[in-house]
């Protein structure tokens, strides 16, 4: 680095300190003036992949068997679906490789609401942390264009898009998978399980912590990480 680099990089920091002083000091901020990262998972928390895919999947394939919400089991819906026929694990992955079909997923109740709330809320960085899936032809684009549609343009700063949600540093991710593995064995977040139709017969451990839907208290969650 360069020595007026260096310079400029210690003028911005002493340019900083007053704003952090200032905000420390409102009321508005909060009590142990923690701040807190929340990523918040897109499909089956924001987004309803489940409901999508079953509407395109019975419109395009009206003669298959199919596995009804309620009966729905397991995170991966094409496992599912190929222990019902081993063809039909094809079938299922041909819905949401095609176009538009995240793009047209509805949101899901109350949590588009909740996460502009969440980003307005003082000492609180909200990013949405989605895993787009291998077929990249239409996913990542339409995820980008389904945010900007439901959050604007701006949110746009807010998006992580990966594949591996262990290595993103956060205080909670909430996610509707039960198992998030990836290479870092110690991830900074606690996952917050997010009730799908896939998930919601199964037992958590003691420590785990389960968000019903939005209209559960995901504000006290929050609150219990700002301690
Ligand atoms: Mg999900």
């Amino acid at each position: 680095m360069s020595g007026s680099a260096r310079l400029l990089g210690r003028a911005q920091t002493l340019l900083r300190e007053p704003f952090k002083r200032i905000c420390a000091d409102m009321s508005s901020c909060s009590a142990s003036g923690k701040r807190l990262r929340v990523l918040v998972d897109m499909d089956g928390v924001l987004a309803d992949f489940e409901g999508g895919f079953f509407k395109k999947y019975r419109a395009r394939y009206p003669d298959e068997p199919y596995i009804s919400l309620e009966e729905r089991r397991g995170f991966w819906v094409s496992t599912q679906y190929g222990q019902l026929r081993s063809d039909l694990s094809e079938k299922a992955m041909s819905i949401w490789e095609s176009k538009d079909f995240f793009l047209e997923l509805d949101p899901l109740p109350g949590g588009v609401e909740a996460v502009k709330e969440m980003a307005k809320m003082n000492d609180t960085d909200v990013f949405i942390c989605t895993s787009p899936i291998k077929h990249y032809k239409h996913c990542p684009h339409e995820k980008y264009a389904w945010i900007e549609k439901y959050f604007g343009h701006d949110f746009l700063e807010q998006v992580i898009l990966t594949r591996d949600k262990t290595v993103i540093a956060g205080d909670i991710l909430i996610d509707d998978k039960p198992d998030i593995l990836g290479v870092e064995p110690n991830p900074s977040w606690e996952h917050i399980l997010f009730t799908a139709c896939h998930n919601k017969h199964l037992s958590l451990g003691p420590s785990q912590r389960r968000l019903q839907s939005w209209s559960d208290d995901w504000r006290a969650i929050l609150d219990s990480k700002r301690q």
